[in-house]
């Protein structure tokens, strides 16, 4: 894939783009925005650009800039600037095989100390066979503190040639000495047709999908289609419609697996309370992220009052900005199940 494949992120890539034809291209990055809605990929063509043997475009301006800036105006260049795909560099980066290209992320939810000694360790060193080395640390606010100490020297005192590239959904979680040394691009959810787009063309590679089943994992997205492609958007929510009946119905289930069945409770239980106060607030169901449950949530609607729902999303939410700084799981269950108790939500769902 190259930047004229990626669906939607048009304004960052353009962004993006625009630095390579100016040659101003800064040694780090931090691609800020949800999970699920290009980042890594973006990041990855940037990589390959950056080290494409083809795109002969792209190589003369970021080796001389534009020389005659009057002639030739930055975007006809920037258009231009792009990735072959086929060349043996971008085969490699695809395939995380370029000695020069380096993808990190978090073990067991942490980015360890070793982990950024590596990254030093590679940067250091020139360029083996690319033209720049790129290294892409995804989900950067997992560092833990000596990990994030010790890449803030990394980022004072960066080693010519390479580029450093931070993704993160969490960007406020990054202390702000690594923030501020770093050019933040932020990236924003797709439009619902381009949604559908990014599902339809990995799904053309597995099985047949109906219109109606793209419309709904469309929807269930929430603007984030590498959601829909990474996870099984449907038996997620049916996991959380069983779990919310168990815990607005009293029965008892110890609590969540771990944090990040916790965190996806919370993100399923907001999207329940949008799509009611939605209905509440319009009538239209059309509008639904559920919109194929749309009479299970009518009922629900007529069960609870607007000023309830705000209350417990306003509740919900204070809890979820505590999931990072490890909330007690036992405690938040037990919290949560009383609040959903008192809700008295008549779910419908079995
Ligand atoms: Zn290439």
């Amino acid at each position: 894939m190259a930047f004229k494949n990626i669906i939607g992120q048009k304004k960052a890539i353009n962004i993006l783009l625009g630095t390579m034809a100016r040659n101003r291209i800064p040694s780090a990055y931090l691609f800020a925005g949800e999970s699920g809605i290009g980042k890594k990929l973006t990041a990855i063509n940037l990589a390959k650009t950056l080290n494409c043997q083809n795109s002969r475009e792209a190589l003369s301006v970021m080796r001389d800039g534009i020389k005659d800036k009057n002639s030739l105006r930055i975007t006809d260049h920037a258009s231009r600037i792009d990735c072959c795909d086929e060349c043996s560099s971008c085969k490699k980066i695809d395939s995380r095989t370029h000695p020069d290209f380096l993808m990190a992320a978090p073990e067991k939810g942490e980015i360890r100390v070793d982990e950024i000694r590596m990254i030093e360790e590679v940067i250091s060193l020139a360029p083996y066979e690319g033209k720049r080395k790129v290294v892409i640390v995804d989900d950067a606010e997992t560092m833990n503190p000596s990990a994030a100490n010790a890449f803030l020297k990394t980022l004072e005192e960066p080693p010519p040639q390479s580029i450093i590239i931070l993704i993160s959904a969490s960007p406020d979680r990054l202390p702000e000495t690594i923030r501020s040394r770093c050019s933040r691009i932020n990236f924003s959810p797709l439009a619902p047709e381009q949604c559908k787009e990014v599902i339809r063309a990995i799904d053309n590679q597995d099985t047949e999908i109906t219109d109606s089943q793209l419309s709904t994992l469309s929807r269930l997205s929430m603007g984030r289609p590498g959601l829909a492609i990474s996870s099984d958007l449907m038996e997620e929510r049916d996991w959380f419609f069983n779990l919310f009946g168990e815990m607005s119905g009293g029965r008892n289930k110890e609590t969540w697996a771990d944090k990040e069945e916790m965190e996806l409770w919370f993100n399923k239980a907001f999207m329940l309370l949008r799509d009611i106060a939605v209905l509440k607030i319009t009538g239209k169901s059309d509008m639904l992220i559920n919109a194929d449950l749309k009479d299970r949530f009518a009922e629900m609607s007529k069960t609870i009052e607007m000023k309830d729902i705000v209350d417990i999303y306003g509740r919900l939410s204070f809890l979820k900005g505590y999931l990072g700084f490890n909330l007690n799981k036992s405690i938040t269950w037990n919290y949560v199940t009383i609040i959903m108790q008192n809700l008295k939500l008549k779910t419908g769902v079995k």
